[in-house]
């Protein structure tokens, strides 16, 4: 079972920041700026490859949620998937990294 399925059971710690019944918001171990949340639905999918419109359209809801929660909405906030080998993707559960609570640096 994966690092994150096994975080979803309770088997690893975490710090939730939002839950429902599908999807699931917790802190990153290793923040890369002020707020720095994690989210990801609670069917193991891989990547954003193999995401399906339905999950998508439903993690979209969600995230919004999220963002309200973390007081970031209207000061902005930026969403990052990593995908594969080239991506950088370190854990095979697909992950929408939200980094906020500063002046984020320009990526592209
Ligand atoms: P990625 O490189 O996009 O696959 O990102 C994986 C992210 O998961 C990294 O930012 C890690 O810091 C984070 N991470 C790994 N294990 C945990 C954990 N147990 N709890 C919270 N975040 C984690
Ligand atoms: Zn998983």
């Amino acid at each position: 079972m994966c690092i994150f399925c096994n975080l979803i059971e309770g088997k690893i710690p975490s710090t939730k920041i939002l839950e429902n019944d599908n999807f699931l918001a917790f802190e990153d171990i290793n923040p890369q700026a002020k707020i720095h949340a994690l989210i990801i639905p609670k069917v193991h999918i891989q990547s954003f490859n193999e995401m399906t419109p339905n999950v998508m359209s439903e993690m979209t809801t969600f995230i919004q949620e999220v963002a309200l929660t973390l007081g970031v909405k209207s000061d902005g906030y930026r969403l990052i998937t990593n995908i594969g080998q080239n991506g950088n993707q370190e854990v095979q559960h697909i992950h929408f990294h939200l980094l906020a609570g500063e002046q984020l640096g320009r990526l592209v």
